[in-house]
């Protein structure tokens, strides 16, 4: 455990990190209602919104009102695209020239969405991820490494900014290849990076194959921040990426459309806090939009950005399934922990023969099996009535020799964690699809017959 000189150098903020909960509810409501009534004299696209709803910034009155707001969703910031002012459309809420960000979504579930900030919003950008890297433990004595390629994504721009904002030493590691970057990491003796969990297992791949770097024992990172997929709220998935790196691994969920909202601390309560201080977040029921308040029943989160002005996001409901948690932190934040953090999106979570289930459980079962490769495909298909479930997998060569124990302990595991059978097709090693940034990995060709 590390020690710090005094309490307050566990918080980014320790005033607001702390507060008790009534208390965080009274602030969260006083800045909810700040950013609607912006919005709603901003924007047409918020006005027309709230009036169809014959909804009026003065009628929230409690923080339970926030529910009767109506919910923005990612089809509807699509539609007003490309039109007036272009290229964002009329939800935008200050002057064009004001606009300093151009970034868009990644475009995985339809065409991209793109996402207008001022300089305020970039500096409000910077700030959340301050928050969760020096959860992580940043501090200015960290060099810290960007394996990511600076481009019109939102990924892990802000956490370069917040590494400087904290104090840390930042390098750049745009359009070198994986390669040059694993090399510039041991010249320079970084001590902390930030990928997807696809990443950081893929360069540890080529460290090994390609220059004989044993990362955990030849490099110096020892923690590294995640986002993008889940992977990194996935204990073996996490468990793999530790071990190959000799690193802490933390996890952070954050979209384009909302910002940096939830983040793991060093205390790892397996889950992550939501930011409250930035973001207002709630859980709601996936059928029947109840508001869930108690630990331990899945819902979808709703979420609101409080101080994002240029393109407000208010009761965005953001697809991503996740649950409370019971536990406080040990690390003393009082923000709330969403358990096992996001598991997955309201559209990826599927019924298979009747089962309900999330792609994260497979990928939670395929990585805790010693033998096989880190990449692995789904593939849900219909036959007559009967759903049919492909697992593609990769033996690793060094376990050939055990391949019957290595299936035998798949099946179970696979019948045990997620109540389903599977056809397993074994493909020979290095033959499934590799990918560079984040993992397609699930296919369900029910819905194309
Ligand atoms: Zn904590």
């Amino acid at each position: 455990m590390k020690t710090y000189s005094n309490q307050k150098d566990l918080y980014w903020n320790p005033v607001v990190e702390t507060l008790p909960p009534r208390k965080m509810r009274e602030l969260q409501l006083k800045k909810f209602k700040r950013i609607l009534e912006w919005a709603y004299e901003r924007s047409k696209f918020h006005r027309k919104l709230y009036q169809e709803a014959g909804l009026e910034p003065g009628d929230i009155k409690s923080y339970e009102d926030v529910a009767k707001v109506p919910k923005v969703e990612k089809a509807m910031m699509r539609d007003i695209q490309r039109k007036d002012p272009f290229p964002y459309g009329d939800a935008l809420c200050v002057p064009l020239e004001e606009v300093t960000e151009f970034r868009q979504t990644s475009g995985t579930t339809g065409t991209p969405v793109y996402q207008p900030d001022t300089w305020q919003d970039w500096e409000w950008w910077a700030e959340a991820w301050a928050y969760l890297l020096y959860a992580q433990g940043y501090r200015k004595t960290d060099r810290v490494f960007l394996p990511f390629g600076y481009n019109i994504f939102v990924a892990f721009w802000a956490g370069h900014y917040a590494a400087e904002k904290i104090g840390c030493e930042v390098i750049p590691g745009g359009v070198l290849d994986t390669e040059a970057r694993i090399l510039k990491i041991q010249e320079l003796k970084a001590n902390a990076m930030m990928a997807t969990p696809t990443y950081v297992l893929g360069m540890a791949d080529t460290a090994k194959k390609k220059l004989g770097i044993d990362p955990a024992r030849d490099l110096t990172i020892r923690k590294i921040t995640c986002a993008g997929e889940p992977g990194a709220s996935i204990p073996s998935t996490k468990q793999r990426m530790e071990e190959i790196w000799g690193a802490k691994v933390y996890d952070h969920v954050g979209a384009t459309e909302i910002g940096a909202w939830g983040f793991e601390c060093t205390a790892q309560p397996g889950g992550l806090h939501i930011n409250e201080a930035l973001f207002l977040t709630q859980l709601e029921d996936i059928e029947t939009g109840e508001i869930i308040e108690e630990p331990g029943r899945k819902g979808k989160i709703v979420i609101t950005a409080l101080d994002r002005i240029a393109q407000p996001c208010i009761r965005f409901d953001s697809k991503d399934v996740a649950e409370w948690s019971k536990e406080p932190c040990p690390c003393g934040r009082t923000f709330r922990i969403i358990q096992g953090g996001v598991v997955g999106r309201a559209d990826d979570i599927t019924k298979i023969k009747g089962v309900l289930i999330a792609p994260s459980a497979i990928e939670e079962v395929v990585h805790s099996i010693k033998g096989l490769s880190n990449e692995f495909e789904v593939i849900v298909t219909k036959k007559g009535d009967l759903d049919n479930i492909t697992l593609k997998i990769e033996i690793l060569p060094e376990d050939e020799k055990n391949q019957e124990a290595v299936l035998t302990q798949l099946k179970d595991q696979l019948r045990l964690k997620t109540n389903l059978g599977y056809n397993i097709e074994i493909h020979p090693y290095n033959s499934l699809p590799r990918y560079e940034v984040k993992a397609k990995r699930f296919k369900d060709l029910r819905k194309h017959g």
